[in-house]
């Protein structure tokens, strides 16, 4: 069994990232499990080395230790995807062989008026504009300065997969999300692409992670077809969210992990909690990772965004 975390160091590490980053590590340790950590600080304008310093700290402060990963070398690691571009090029170029790969063009602003969001889909549908281009087209676009990306041309498929705590999930690539990004018109590799090349060469086979991600995991297991490597079982877990429904995010500064600790609060109160709206423990109380390691089921995990509130934790 190897699993992962995966965060992106674009920001402090906040009670949400705990959460996945505890149900991920139960999940592994609990099967006697390897965790690996990597970085994904692929886009150069969101990715801060501070922020990764912090998060290896956060989760080594929560009791959240991992055997591969910066600090600790795995066969190949330290794992970070800023330097690990030349295997995310590798991974086009190969799609690019089957002749699945085509140059975008179109600007972000163009594709707001071009698309419209599919029925209960966050994401835009790509209309396939330059699907079709002639080279002529494509020159005449190059000549006026702008630069491509790539898209991956998607073949008319439903996939399907069976998530560990959502069970069977069916998605129609083209009518969910058309043709998608691999590489930036920056030429930074798009997440789908390194992510799916990361998971298959580092041999992870189970992924936990939030769910707003499972929507994007057909989209993966088309790559790992395409590149004829074994795809993971996904685990997709509830986020959380504050009480007016919105989802925990970097915003809200009270609950980074660095302004918990400056109130005082102790890490165990912190796994205790979580642990808690897991349903992994009765009551609020605290608690080691390590002790949970034993207690930890899928079956007690609930299937709802879970609701927190920070005076539950900060107190009134
Ligand atoms: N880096 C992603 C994030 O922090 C997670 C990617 C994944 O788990 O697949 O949201």
């Amino acid at each position: 069994m190897r699993g992962r975390f995966a965060p992106s160091p674009s920001g402090q590490m906040h009670l949400g990232n705990a959460w996945t980053a505890l149900l991920a590590w139960l999940a592994s340790r609990s099967q006697g499990g390897s965790m690996v950590l990597r970085l994904e600080d692929l886009d150069p304008g969101r990715s801060r080395s501070e922020y990764a310093a912090g998060i290896m700290e956060d989760l080594q402060w929560l009791g959240l230790d991992w055997d591969e990963g910066p600090d600790r070398e795995g066969p190949n690691g330290p794992y970070r995807q800023s330097e690990r571009r030349q295997l995310y090029q590798e991974a086009v170029e190969r799609l690019g062989q089957q002749g699945l790969v085509y140059e975008c063009y179109c600007s972000r602003a163009e594709l707001h008026v071009a698309e419209a969001p599919h029925a209960g889909e966050s994401e835009w549908v790509y209309p396939g504009t330059c699907r079709c281009f002639s080279r002529e087209q494509r020159q005449k676009k190059l000549r006026s300065g702008r630069r491509p990306a790539l898209r991956l041309a998607v073949p008319d498929q439903t996939l399907t997969f069976t998530d560990g705590l959502y069970g069977e999930v069916r998605q129609h690539l083209p009518s969910a999300c058309g043709d998608f990004v691999i590489r930036r018109s920056d030429g930074v590799h798009a997440y789908q692409l390194a992510v799916v090349v990361d998971d298959g060469l580092m041999r992870i086979n189970q992924v936990v992670r939030g769910q707003d991600l499972l929507t994007s995991t057909p989209r993966q297991l088309l790559l790992y077809r395409l590149l004829g490597m074994q795809p993971p079982a996904f685990t997709h877990v509830p986020l959380l969210i504050a009480p007016d429904g919105h989802r925990l995010s970097k915003r809200q500064q009270s609950l980074s992990l660095a302004a918990l600790k400056q109130t005082g609060v102790r890490a165990e109160r912190i796994i205790g909690y979580l642990a808690w709206k897991a349903g992994l423990l009765e009551q609020d109380q605290s608690a080691a990772a390590a002790d949970l390691v034993h207690r930890f089921s899928l079956d007690l995990i609930p299937r709802q965004a879970v609701v927190v509130h920070d005076t539950e934790i900060l107190g009134e």
